[in-house]
């Protein structure tokens, strides 16, 4: 198993008919850098930058975080590294915030909800992630997205990120990439018109399926209901992908679906450009990929659309796998 994962590392993730998609890393630290290396990452989907925020008293500062996403956009070498802004708060409480009990922290003061109420704490982190773009391809990635005035008011923080490196003789990455997650049923449903307003998309499926099924992604009482296969979860995805090509950025997933052997081929089909998953999925959903016929995955993809049952959607996808491995 660990020298099939080796060879498959160099490997190129390309359907049979010559469908690419790029197999990127989730990543919570840069020591997870690499694992991810090692199985073939082709740069970094998601750089959960909250790891430097949580457990502490105090908020990391500019070098702190330039040095932690410096590291991390050096080993990409060519390829992206997107470093997703501070999704704290909800179920990731900060001390500092002083985060008031909320009833439905999911639902609550979250991700860019904080950072866009803490211009100080958001500008702080976009200067690291701005001057960590001198040392390789790196963009940046908003969390919960809902609206396109939350990327208006991020733009104008980005902007002011910029005028104070330049003030203060820093140099930076003048043209990062800016991108969002649509991980919300808010975002899905106006992909169209988020998509005019930045440079990517990365669908965050973990909250999109607990939002859009209203079924908390932690909660055991209710994990037979949480799927990724459920139709209306699919049929959003499948509408945020043309959305997104129609406006002509890139579609890339970052939540667990992507790292999901079972999904790639609707994923394919669909035609995701890029999938980031955790480092030992890769070689899993590679050889998934490097299997499939495109015609294949063009007729399948319709027949999934068309069930009425996440379970249904499941076992068909189980025996399109078996069949063709
Ligand atoms: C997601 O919601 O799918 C995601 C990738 O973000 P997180 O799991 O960090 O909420
Ligand atoms: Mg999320």
């Amino acid at each position: 198993r660990k020298r099939q994962d080796g060879e498959m590392a160099a490997l190129a993730a390309v359907t049979l008919g010559g469908r690419k998609l790029q197999l990127a890393a989730n990543i919570g630290s840069p020591t997870d850098m690499a694992a991810a290396l090692m199985q073939g990452a082709e740069g970094v989907g998601l750089f959960r930058s909250e790891f430097l925020f949580l457990g502490r008293d105090n908020p990391p500062g500019e070098e702190e975080q330039f040095a932690a996403s410096k590291a991390v956009a050096a080993q990409c070498g060519k390829h992206l590294c997107i470093v997703r802004t501070m999704d704290a708060g909800g179920d990731k409480p900060l001390q500092y915030l002083h985060i008031a009990k909320e009833e439905n922290p999911f639902l609550g003061w979250r991700a860019i909800r904080i950072s866009l109420e803490q211009p100080d704490l958001f500008i702080t982190q976009l200067k690291a992630i701005l001057r960590a773009g001198v040392f390789g391809n790196v963009a940046i990635m908003l969390p919960m997205i809902i609206s396109v005035a939350e990327i208006t008011a991020a733009k104008a923080c980005l902007e002011q990120a910029a005028a104070q490196l330049i003030d203060e003789g820093k140099p930076f990455a003048a043209k990062v990439p800016l991108g969002i997650m649509i991980e919300t049923p808010a975002a899905a449903v106006t992909a169209r018109e988020l998509a005019a307003e930045c440079d990517f998309f990365s669908i965050g499926t973990n909250d999109l399926v607990q939002y859009t099924l209203a079924v908390d992604r932690g909660n055991p009482a209710v994990s037979p209901l949480y799927s990724h296969f459920h139709p209306a979860v699919l049929r959003l995805i499948d509408g945020i992908v043309k959305a997104g090509h129609e406006r002509g950025i890139w579609v890339g997933m970052c939540g667990e679906m992507a790292g999901d052997p079972l999904a790639a081929p609707l994923l394919a089909a669909m035609g995701l450009d890029e999938l980031s998953m955790s480092a030992p999925a890769i070689p899993r959903v590679k050889a998934v990929i490097r299997k499939l016929h495109d015609r294949e995955i063009e007729e399948l993809l319709p027949k999934a659309l068309s069930l009425q049952n996440a379970g249904d959607i499941r076992a068909l996808m189980e025996r399109f796998i078996t069949a063709n491995s």
